[in-house]
């Protein structure tokens, strides 16, 4: 089976449409790891999609967009977007996202937002959330997003402490190996923050155990003017030319 994967869309259709384009012809299934609204023009847009998708986590800015989560300690500029997605979600977009589970295990894979241990404030960037987290898991690979950062973490229980890294800021792929554990982030959709401005999501073959990361163009232009229009902070659309 192929499984898509997806994560920090954040309202932002035209990216979101790129990349369905592209998993709906090469996978069964796509599977979400949160944070579908929150800085971007089209929240109801990129929920209605999820939706139809079976499998989607809670993120942080869902969270705090239907009330799950205070929103008091985000930056001001997200507060802001906060409060603008709150206002403009349909009652039906609401009641989804308020239903979203913090993680989801299947048999051999799990799928949280943040992290294992705190699936909505925990960012996997530092070699000690990242090294506690390979304790806490108990499946060998987990499905991650929140820092909006493509690549894979990887943890042989064998070799004592280390953990290597792989980044997929330009794309490309991994084979999975079976006596390690892995701690995947197929990048942010709709708002990377690894240096690359191009939409980011993933693909996981479960026959050949390959996760392989693609980067693609989107009409970005449209994104930013969308939210020039509806006065969204200028900040947050500029970022998006830049992938930061
Ligand atoms: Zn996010």
């Amino acid at each position: 089976m192929k499984i898509g994967f997806i994560s920090d869309i954040h309202s932002n259709w035209e990216a979101l449409d790129i990349a369905i384009k592209k998993l709906e012809k090469e996978v069964d299934e796509i599977y979400c790891c949160g944070d579908i609204i929150g800085y971007g023009p089209d929240p109801n847009e990129c929920v209605n999609y999820v939706r139809k998708l079976k499998i989607s986590v809670l993120g942080n800015h869902d969270a705090a967009c239907v009330g799950r989560l205070n929103y008091d300690n985000f930056n001001p500029l997200a507060q802001y977007a906060i409060d603008w997605t709150k206002e403009n979600l349909s009652r039906e977009n609401f009641e989804f996202i308020y239903k979203l589970p913090l993680k989801i295990n299947f048999e051999d894979i799990g799928i949280v937002h943040g992290s294992y241990r705190n699936p909505l404030e925990e960012y996997l960037l530092t070699y000690n959330s990242v090294f506690s987290n390979f304790q806490l898991i108990d499946k060998s690979i987990y499905f991650f997003g929140h820092t909006h950062i493509a690549g894979v973490f990887i943890y042989s229980p064998e070799n004592n402490r280390e953990i290597k890294y792989l980044s997929l800021v330009k794309g490309g792929e991994i084979e999975l190996k079976s006596n390690y554990k892995y701690l995947i982030n197929p990048g942010s959709v709709g708002q990377p923050r690894d240096g690359n401005w191009k939409t980011s999501f993933g693909v996981f073959d479960t026959n050949k155990n390959i996760f392989k990361v693609y980067r693609m163009d989107y009409l970005v232009e449209i994104t930013q003017k969308k939210m020039q229009i509806l006065g969204l902070p200028r900040p947050l659309w500029e970022r998006l030319s830049f992938g930061r």
